[in-house]
């Protein structure tokens, strides 16, 4: 990639693709495409199709998805499969039509079976049933690997699929219901100080292990995999380090001052038992994560913080 690439990143409003944008600006590209959803509908083939004609970028960084936590994986399960398959179809379909030769697609840690040994290594992917909750999401991303590898086998193109573990940071969801773990808790921790309450309802045993990456250390390797000479493959993601869902509670808790108890709310999931990324072949190239939990933790609701505040004004 020169600094005059014509570098499109697909999704940038959302968490992900927000901070690849500010990553590849902060390095002096400028030469970046973007379109919100209102002006160009990924799910439209001939939308996608005409945009990809008409702009013919050089780099494209597919952070495009439908996502959220636990429970709206379950739920809307139809939506999830749908509008993944579409959005990754459509892109990369066109992005071959336009001759773009690099591309990274962005997935999921749930690609890996349910029971896999741990730290998962990228060589498990089909090796074992998925965990049911989101199994949907789960087939659509890895349908977006195979389709990669697959344009790259009979095409000759250069596109690399990255699987990051649980991210969190600027621009996340906070939704109570349908968000993923980091953000609920930071948001259900700062209600639950603002009402003065006594406890905090955590879902599921809270025995569940998993990793969570600060964002910008994702935005950091998808460009890093991007200015690499790595032109195939799929490559996780993480810190190589986890947590249990009652050790985040607790350091959420901790962070914004509330010191109440945490109670657990068994009548919700708990999902798959460990999802604890391999990152040996990322190192291997050169590349590591920076930001510890708590640091990350900290930026996050400092940001949270802000956001709420311009929401009351
Ligand atoms: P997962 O990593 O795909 O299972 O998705 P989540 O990030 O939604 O959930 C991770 C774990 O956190 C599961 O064991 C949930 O039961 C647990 N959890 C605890 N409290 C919450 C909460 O308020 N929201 C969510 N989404 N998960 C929670």
């Amino acid at each position: 990639m020169t600094k005059n690439s014509k570098i499109y990143v697909a999704g940038h409003r959302g968490m992900v693709g927000s901070a690849i944008l500010r990553r590849l600006q902060s390095a002096g590209y400028i030469n970046l495409v973007t379109r919100t959803h209102a002006e160009l509908d990924l799910i439209d083939q001939a939308a996608v199709s005409g945009f990809m004609q008409k702009e013919m970028p050089d780099y494209i960084f597919l952070a495009a998805a439908k996502v959220g936590g636990i429970q709206a994986n379950n739920t809307y399960r139809a939506d999830f499969i749908y509008q993944n398959m579409m959005v990754q179809a459509n892109i990369v379909q066109a992005a071959y039509r336009a001759g773009v030769e690099r591309l990274l697609f962005l997935g999921s840690s749930c690609i890996y079976p349910r029971d896999c040994p741990q730290p998962i290594r990228e060589e498990y992917l089909l090796s074992g049933p998925l965990e049911q909750t989101n199994e949907p999401y789960a087939i659509a991303k890895i349908a977006g690997v195979k389709l990669c590898e697959s344009y790259n086998r009979q095409y000759g193109t250069a596109y690399v699929s990255a699987m990051p573990t649980n991210l969190y940071g600027p621009n996340d969801h906070y939704d109570l219901n349908n968000s993923h773990v980091l953000p609920a808790l930071i948001r259900k921790t700062y209600e639950a100080k603002q009402r003065a309450d006594t406890q905090l309802v955590v879902w599921g045993s809270g025995k569940p292990r998993r990793e969570f990456m600060y964002v910008d250390d994702m935005a950091d390797a998808c460009v890093f995999l991007m200015e690499s000479k790595v032109r195939d493959g799929l490559f996780n993601v993480g810190l190589g380090t986890d947590v249990t869902i009652r050790e985040l509670a607790l350091t959420i808790m901790e962070v914004a001052g509330f010191t109440g108890d945490v109670i657990f709310d068994a009548s919700k999931p708990d999902g798959t038992p460990r999802k604890l990324l391999s990152v040996d072949l990322l190192k291997a190239l050169g590349w590591e994560a920076k930001t510890d939990l708590r640091t990350g933790i900290e930026r996050t609701y400092r940001d949270y913080l802000e956001t709420v505040s311009h929401a009351d004004r």
